[in-house]
C-alpha cells in the first residue's frame, strides 16, 4: 500500500490529513484519536480519583489527621490542630458538588511562622504523605518576576508536575510548600531605585497562583520560550502552605501588644504575656507590618505558628517519632546484625550540645552522624555484634572542633 493510502483505523482519516499516524500490529491511529482517547482516560481516572479521595476523607476526619501528624511530629499542638482542620476543609471543598446556593467555600491556604528547624517542612511532608498527594517544596528566595535572573513563579508548578510524575489530575490536587516566604517581604526600610526584583513583584506574581487560576507551565522547567509546549495547570484545588522564620517579627508583635496594653490597660495588663514565645500571639496584621502585601495575607487565610524547640522536645525528636533518628540507626545496624543501643546519658548529651551550639533539630542528626560514623565504618564485616553508645563514648567522638564545624554549617 502506498504511504498516502494508509489511514487511521479509528476515524478513517488518510495519512496526509493527519499530523501523525502511528502504526500498530495491524492497525493505525492518528494524533487526533490519540488525544481524544487520552481525554477519555483522564476523565475516567479523574472520577476514580475523586472517589478515592472521598473514601480517604470519610476515614480521615480532622482528629484522625491530627493523630497521624502526632506519629511523626513532636509537640506543635496548635499547628497540628489548625492544619488538620484546614486540610480537612480544603479537601471537603474539593469534593463539593456544584450547588445553586451561591455558597462557595474559599481555599484554606496556610501560612506557618516559626524559626528554622522547628518542623514546618516536616508538617507539609507528613500531610502529603498521609493524603498520598504530590508535594512540591520550593524556596521563595529563588523566585523572581518573569524576565529576571532566577526562576519564574510558574516553576513552582513545574516542580509539582514532576512530583506527580506528570499526572496533571494528581498535580492539580497536590500540595505546594513555599519555604522562606518571609524573604520576599517588601523591605520598606531599604528603598531601591531599581525594581524590587525579589520582593513585592514576586508577591504579586504569587497572588494569582494562590487564589486559583490556569497557568501555562513549561513541563521541563526553565525559562518560557515561544517554541516550548506548555501544560495548562489549574491551581484552583492546589493547597498552598507557606512557611517562614520571619526573623524579628517578635518585635512587631511585642510592639503591638504593648500598644494594646496602653490602649486597653484594664483588659490587657491582667493577662500575662509569655515573652519567651511571642509568636503564639501572631495576627495577620503583624505579617503586613513585616512586609507581606495584604493581598498575599488574604490568600493565606490560615495563620499558625511553630513553637521553639526546648530540650524536652529535642530529646523526644531523637527517639519518639515513627521514623525517629535513633530508630533509623538501629535499623541500619540491624541490617548488619549489629545490636545498637544508646543510653539516656548519651541522648541527654546530644541534646545538651544541640542546645549549647544552637544546632536545632537538624543538628541532632549531624551530631549522631559524628558519633556513629566510626562504628558504621568499622563494625560491618567485623566480629563485633554489639554497640552500646554511652555518654563517655559520645563525648569521645564529639570534639569542640566538630561542634564548631557543625555550628558553621547549620
Ligand atoms: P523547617 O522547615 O521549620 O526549617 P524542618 O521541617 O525541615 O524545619 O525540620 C528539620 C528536621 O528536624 C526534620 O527533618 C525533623 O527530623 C526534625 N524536626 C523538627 N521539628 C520536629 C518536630 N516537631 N517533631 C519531629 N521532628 C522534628
Amino acid at each position: 500500500m502506498a504511504k498516502e493510502d494508509l489511514e487511521c483505523s479509528f476515524c478513517g482519516r488518510k495519512k496526509p490529513e493527519t499530523n501523525l499516524l502511528i502504526a500498530g500490529l495491524d492497525a493505525h491511529i492518528c494524533d487526533r484519536c490519540i488525544e481524544q482517547a487520552h481525554g477519555i482516560v483522564l476523565e475516567e481516572s479523574k472520577q476514580s480519583d475523586n472517589s478515592d479521595l472521598s473514601a480517604e476523607l470519610m476515614l480521615r476526619k480532622p482528629q484522625k489527621i491530627k493523630s497521624f501528624l502526632d506519629e511523626y511530629i513532636i509537640g506543635q499542638e496548635t499547628t497540628k490542630k489548625v492544619m488538620s482542620v484546614a486540610v480537612y476543609n480544603h479537601y471537603k471543598r474539593l469534593l463539593q458538588p456544584p450547588s445553586d446556593d451561591d455558597i462557595e467555600i474559599q481555599k484554606s491556604n496556610i501560612i506557618m511562622v516559626g524559626q528554622t528547624g522547628t518542623g514546618k517542612t516536616l508538617m507539609a511532608k507528613t500531610i502529603a504523605k498521609m493524603l498520598n498527594v504530590p508535594l512540591a517544596i520550593v524556596d521563595a528566595t529563588v523566585l523572581t518576576e518573569a524576565g529576571y535572573v532566577g526562576e519564574d513563579v510558574e516553576s513552582i508548578l513545574t516542580r509539582l508536575l514532576q512530583a506527580a510524575d506528570y499526572n496533571l489530575e494528581k498535580a492539580e490536587k497536590g500540595i505546594v510548600f513555599i519555604d522562606e516566604i518571609d524573604k520576599i517581604a517588601r523591605k520598606s526600610d531599604n528603598p531601591s531605585i531599581t525594581r524590587d526584583v525579589s520582593g513585592e513583584g514576586v508577591q504579586q506574581a504569587l497572588l494569582k497562583l494562590l487564589e486559583g487560576t490556569t497557568v501555562n507551565v513549561p513541563p521541563k522547567g526553565g525559562r518560557k520560550h515561544p517554541d516550548q509546549k506548555f501544560i495548562e495547570v489549574n491551581t484552583e484545588n492546589i493547597l498552598f502552605i507557606a512557611g517562614g522564620a520571619f526573623d524579628g517579627i517578635e518585635k512587631v508583635i511585642s510592639k503591638r501588644l504593648n500598644m494594646q496594653a496602653v490602649g486597653y490597660s484594664a483588659s490587657m495588663s491582667d493577662e500575662r504575656v509569655d515573652q519567651a514565645n511571642l509568636l503564639q500571639y501572631i495576627i495577620p496584621k503583624d505579617l503586613k507590618d513585616f512586609g507581606l502585601i495584604p493581598e498575599i495575607i488574604g490568600r493565606l487565610p490560615v495563620l499558625t505558628y511553630m513553637n521553639p524547640l526546648d530540650a524536652k522536645t529535642l530529646r523526644a525528636i531523637l527517639t519518639e517519632p515513627k521514623n525517629a533518628i535513633i530508630k533509623q540507626y538501629k535499623k541500619l545496624f540491624e541490617m548488619d546484625d549489629i545490636e545498637f543501643s544508646i543510653t539516656d546519658g548519651a541522648l541527654d548529651f546530644i541534646v545538651d550540645k544541640a542546645i549549647e551550639y544552637k544546632l536545632g533539630a537538624r543538628g541532632l542528626r549531624s551530631l549522631c552522624e559524628e558519633i556513629l560514623t566510626d562504628a558504621m565504618f568499622e563494625m560491618p564485616g567485623s566480629n563485633e555484634k554489639e554497640l552500646k553508645v554511652t555518654k563517655v563514648y559520645a563525648e569521645d567522638k564529639i570534639t569542640k572542633t566538630t561542634l564548631k564545624k557543625l555550628k558553621a554549617v547549620s
